[in-house]
């Protein structure tokens, strides 16, 4: 067989991640190609940190977009923050806790977990006792919206408490940003980071950062350098940041981010915190709409993701044969459960774009059908 144009089927994608691309931002993403260094190009960069300061709500100068994916972000916080032997607490409620615990060892950290259940959202008083038992403690990381089980946790009371006991705070909002709220400078957060396909809506493959002052200041007082070239913020400031004398640090992918810059005025026409009222409005359709089918949640209510939906597969349903036809049937694309929930939930997402009331009725007609 000869190799031919690939055409992608039309999917309806209600998982956790990647969602729903509008044409505009699709249409944003096929204009031409032009240098990264192009004074007009420049000017784009410009805006999209301007639009990302608004979509984080903060005017910390350290704002961008790391060439590549949320791990890229998660990865880019701790190589910056964390030195030999700096012990950084972990919150671990789900998946993503693990990675944080994997890049700290792998800068030299020594992590210590903070574990609850999966589903559960983090409990602060285990935080805080375990930062009375490590007086040494540098760096506090947790993840706000965990899209491992529909957990939401409260960044502004995390950072609050790892302040009072002289720690930064890493946030990883990769599935949180436009959401849920999030004031990045009203709750003092020190890094931060997210992601484009979840719900901002823009292709997959760039990770929106920000630092506070606190910890760029960490950054440059650090007495080794840090362990990726790449992800050296010391050296990307003065290509993102160097107004007027940007230099060569790496080819910026550039269609890409005419995406983002699309998919962040999108937002703003919207309103942030409209968004976040759209998230809420529509998660509070589809729980009603699955509660009429019988089907329960694994989250409870008040610590609920809007965008990412949590649910019990129903007794005597096939979890594989039942997703597989979703999306050879329905061309609905919903997630698996992972770690000790595979095989018991399914993540609805209802993310940016895909948190539309057309999407909802989709998914709840198919997966009547299915179970
Ligand atoms: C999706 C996700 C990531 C990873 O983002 P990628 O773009 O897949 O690298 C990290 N953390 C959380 C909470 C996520 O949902």
């Amino acid at each position: 067989m000869k190799e031919q144009s690939f055409i992608p089927p039309s999917r309806m994608l209600m998982g956790p991640g990647p969602s729903d691309v509008s044409a505009r931002v699709l249409e944003a993403m096929a204009r031409p190609t032009i240098g990264h260094l192009d004074p007009q190009f420049i000017s784009m960069m410009d805006e999209i940190k301007k639009l990302l300061q608004y979509t984080f709500i903060t005017s910390n100068e350290l704002t961008f977009a790391v060439s590549a994916p949320g791990m890229a972000g998660m990865e880019c916080c701790f190589a910056n923050l964390v030195e030999e032997n700096d012990k950084v607490i972990i919150c671990k409620n789900g998946f993503f806790g693990e990675r944080m615990k994997e890049n700290v060892e792998r800068f030299g950290g020594i992590p210590v977990m903070v574990n609850d259940d999966w589903g559960q959202k983090i409990d602060l008083n285990k935080v805080e006792e375990c930062l009375k038992e490590n007086p040494d403690t540098k760096i506090v990381a947790f993840v706000h919206a965990e899209t491992s089980t529909g957990a939401l946790s409260d960044p502004k009371s995390l950072t609050e408490l790892a302040h009072n006991y002289n720690c930064l705070s890493i946030v990883d909002t990769v599935t949180g940003l436009a959401g849920v709220p999030l004031k990045v400078d009203e709750w003092n957060i020190d890094a931060i980071y997210s992601g484009t396909q979840k719900c901002l809506s823009a292709s997959p493959g760039l990770s929106p950062i920000s630092f506070s002052e606190a910890a760029k200041e960490k950054i440059m007082s650090r007495k080794s350098k840090v362990k990726s070239w790449f992800l050296d913020l010391n050296l990307i400031m003065s290509y993102w940041e160097g107004e007027g004398g940007r230099s060569y640090h790496h080819t910026a992918p550039i269609n890409a981010l005419y995406g983002l810059h699309e998919a962040l005025l999108i937002l703003k026409e919207i309103g942030i915190e409209n968004s976040w009222k759209k998230h809420m409005d529509n998660h509070l359709i589809l729980r009603n709409g699955l509660e009429e089918l019988g089907i329960e949640y694994l989250v409870k209510e008040e610590d609920r993701l809007p965008q990412l939906n949590s649910i019990f597969i129903p007794d005597g349903v096939d979890d594989l044969a039942a997703r597989k036809r979703l999306l050879n049937d329905f061309n609905l694309e919903i997630g698996a459960g992972l770690g000790v929930l595979a095989g018991k939930i399914w993540r609805i997402g209802l993310m940016g774009q895909s948190s539309n009331k057309k999407n909802i009725e989709h998914c709840l007609d198919s997966i009547k059908q299915v179970i």
